[in-house]
């Protein structure tokens, strides 16, 4: 075996006797010497094996131990085992070794830990399952894996790259959540910061640059914020300690991605923290509440902004106070109050219990929670998938259960159709997939399947697999193996799609030249030839008009914007459904015109569109149309529905028409801003104003406008005009009309 030179000997020692300084200082001799033998123990079994990064690998299991005394707050025997914890796994001792030498209690952890390895990378569903099965058994087990994880997430740069983001990607998935069930505050953060920085290396560091530019400002916004309260708190003799944090980049990039908002409009990037030193005989409530309204008295809360987690805590454990004040500036400041305990609890979970030496009340909380679990897994009905989403664990939230006609269960991603299932099932089932059968009810290909559905699938031997099912074919297993009948099948597509124009072309008497083929590319949408074949050839395209197609110049793409065709979103008929869709013709887009005769659409309540608005159509009862904006939210329900009754729409020039529409302004209060905002809309002729109203609290402005207006242009000229005025920070357009 191959030893250790010096420099790695005196890193080993190093680090050997940071660790024991910490457990010194939080054990008895028996303790720390049961401690010290597992360590001489691991040393020796490692000794001589390097980890990727090339360091010892002892400095692993080392580390993770200090997380676990230093940050977890554990006991011995956790110690002990996450000492031990790859000793079975990678060298040659066997869990009766560890039996013999650390007694029963450390082998059953460092056994649950051996079972749980390695395990994570390719059934994620099932070691979910393994982990939650582990958790109910002994709850140091996952303690401990989650040291593991977020040891080896600090040190993930010696991977290599693919691995590094699988790695990252495994961590947001699973341990983060687990460690904020557990109430892991600083952990979990601190996983979530390191998955992001590997997983989105170029956001992170946009957000890191952000931030460091804002510090100077924001260093000198948090003094003058902080000093009246430290004043007060010290006139007041309130023992405490006020420090300030940053939101994470990674929840600044959650709220900017959630909420669509940009890094200036996050206003809680910064919160204050009040830690009060317990004071005896008075409640801790109490004294949080004397704080609270010591704040307010120098600050103006945000009257929906107070959160009290002390009366009714937080699943995990967590109390604290929070109110979000107007600080110096006109900025928003979040302010945390508690007491010294709650923030031992809000940064170590549970395992801040131990240092209280509450441990009673600990174990308690532990055990129905576990008992909880146990009993959940053991009963297979849906209220299990409740409890799970509880976990926040997206697997579980993003997953169902439905039944074949048999009773076996089959697990599917939420958002799952009948197609999807009957691949799932065999590959001909889902080729000769034409609908099912659920809970005796009929449904349609393209329906999505609910939580504890049983799923019949019917079958025909004409069937063969169509392209459009790809639009609602979400698993991975259905998709290729449609795309798989199809690139059988493509060469006799293309064939036969060449037929058709030659044919077509013959009956008109046009050449096939590469400029008329060009025509027809072009007027589909079509990226090239063989794609204009194969799409004829399977029937998807029809060359109805082909004299106009290709007789007239090619379209002016000039045309005012919302003149010009979007997307082509072909949609092929669902057999079953063809007779109330005659009339229509989904192959071109329909065209919205002002003053025709008989109104055959109908502008969408919940999107509420103007002409210029991007737009689809839905093909509701006798072929009336309903126009939605694209990016509507009933959009996405009815795509993955009614998917064969979506059209293409385009708006032809509008002109005498009004639309209602409604404007959100925010901003903040000065002398004249009222005036400033009606002016520039009335100098806008072609708008006229329904109702406005203006309000303003605490120093921020707020209006409320509903405005009519011709068309899209016309609204995004006053939008900017509108945020042109000094003060006013957001204009944005709100799609309901209704208060
Ligand atoms: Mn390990």
């Amino acid at each position: 075996m191959q030893h250790f030179t010096k420099a790695e000997i005196r890193q080993i020692d190093d680090l050997y006797q940071e660790f024991m300084k910490v457990i010194k200082a939080k054990f008895d001799r028996e303790r720390v010497e049961r401690i010290e033998k597992a360590f001489k123990f691991s040393n020796a079994a490692h000794d001589g094996i390097k980890r990727k990064s090339g360091e010892p690998f002892i400095l692993h299991p080392l580390s993770v131990a200090i997380i676990v005394a230093k940050d977890m707050g554990l006991g011995a025997t956790t110690i002990c085992a996450s000492i031990l914890h790859d000793v079975v796994e990678d060298t040659e001792y066997s869990i009766s070794d560890i039996k013999n030498m650390f007694g029963p209690r450390v082998a059953v952890i460092v056994d649950g830990l051996t079972k749980l390895s390695g395990d994570f990378e390719s059934k994620q569903a099932l070691s979910l399952k393994k982990i939650l099965m582990t958790l109910s058994e002994d709850v140091r087990v996952i303690l401990i894996k989650i040291a593991d994880r977020l040891h080896n997430m600090r040190t993930l740069d010696s991977m290599e790259p693919q691995k590094k983001i699988k790695i990252a990607g495994e961590t947001l998935y699973l341990f983060v959540p687990l460690a904020h069930r557990l109430g892991l505050y600083a952990i979990k953060s601190e996983l979530e910061e390191l998955s992001f920085k590997y997983k989105h290396p170029e956001e992170y560091n946009r957000i890191l640059l952000m931030l460091h530019n804002q510090e100077e400002k924001r260093n000198y916004l948090v003094n003058e914020f902080i000093r009246p309260i430290k004043e007060k708190l010290e006139s007041e003799n309130i023992e405490s300690t006020v420090t300030h944090r940053l939101k994470s980049t990674y929840s600044i990039w959650q709220k900017m991605k959630t909420k669509g908002v940009t890094f200036n409009e996050i206003y809680d990037i910064l919160a204050v923290r009040i830690i009060i030193k317990t004071r005896q005989g008075i409640s801790e409530k109490r004294q949080c509440f004397d704080v609270l309204s010591l704040v307010t008295d120098i600050y103006k809360p945000h009257p929906d902004r107070i959160r009290d987690w002390i009366t009714m805590p937080k699943a995990n454990g967590y109390e604290s106070l929070h109110v979000t004040v107007m600080g110096p500036q006109g900025k928003w400041v979040e302010v945390q109050i508690r007491t010294e305990r709650m923030d031992e609890v809000a940064e170590y979970g549970f395992a801040a219990h131990y240092r209280y030496k509450d441990i009673s009340t600990f174990e308690n909380e532990l055990d129905t929670w576990i008992a909880r679990i146990r009993e959940q897994l053991r009963s297979q009905d849906s209220d299990a998938f409740e409890f799970l989403d509880d976990f926040k664990l997206n697997l579980y939230a993003t997953e169902i259960n439905v039944f074949t006609p048999n009773g076996d269960m089959i697990s599917m991603p939420l958002g799952s159709t009948v197609v999807d299932f009957a691949y799932e099932i065999h590959t001909d089932l889902g080729n000769k997939c034409i609908g099912a059968k659920i809970n005796l009810k009929l449904v349609p290909i393209s329906h999505v399947l609910n939580n504890g559905d049983q799923v019949e699938i019917l079958t025909s031997e004409k069937q063969v697999p169509q392209l459009e099912w790809l639009e609602f074919a979400t698993t991975a297993k259905a998709r290729t193996k449609i795309k798989n009948a199809f690139k059988l099948k493509k060469k006799e597509h293309i064939e036969k799609g060449k037929e058709i124009v030659e044919e077509a072309m013959k009956q008109v008497k046009a050449p096939i030249t590469s400029n008329n083929l060009k025509k027809l590319i072009s007027h589909f949408n079509l990226n090239n030839k063989e794609q204009l074949y194969s799409e004829l050839g399977m029937g998807f395209l029809e060359l109805g008009n082909l004299n106009e197609i290709i007789g007239k110049k090619s379209p002016n793409k000039l045309v005012k914007y919302w003149n010009i065709t979007f997307s082509r979103k072909k949609k092929a008929e669902d057999q079953n459904d063809l007779s109330d869709l005659k009339k229509i013709d989904k192959g071109k887009p329909f065209l919205l015109k002002e003053n025709q005769d008989n109104v055959t659409y109908s502008l969408a309540k919940c999107c509420n569109p103007i002409p210029g608005d991007e737009v689809i159509g839905y093909i509701g009862a006798d072929d009336h149309v309903i126009i939605h904006k694209t990016g509507c939210k009933e959009v996405e329900k009815l795509l993955s529905s009614h998917g064969n009754r979506i059209i293409t729409a385009e708006w032809t020039r509008f002109k005498k028409q009004s639309y209602l529409t409604r404007l959100r302004l925010e901003g903040f209060d000065r002398i004249g801003i009222v005036n400033e905002v009606t002016n520039v809309i009335s100098k806008q002729n072609s708008i006229n104003m329904r109702s406005v109203k203006f309000d303003t609290h605490e120093g921020i402005f707020e209006g409320d406008l509903f405005l009519y207006i011709h068309d899209a242009e016309h609204l995004n000229n006053l939008i900017s005009k509108l945020e042109k005025i000094r003060g006013i920070e957001n204009v944005s357009r709100d799609e309901n009309l209704n208060d």
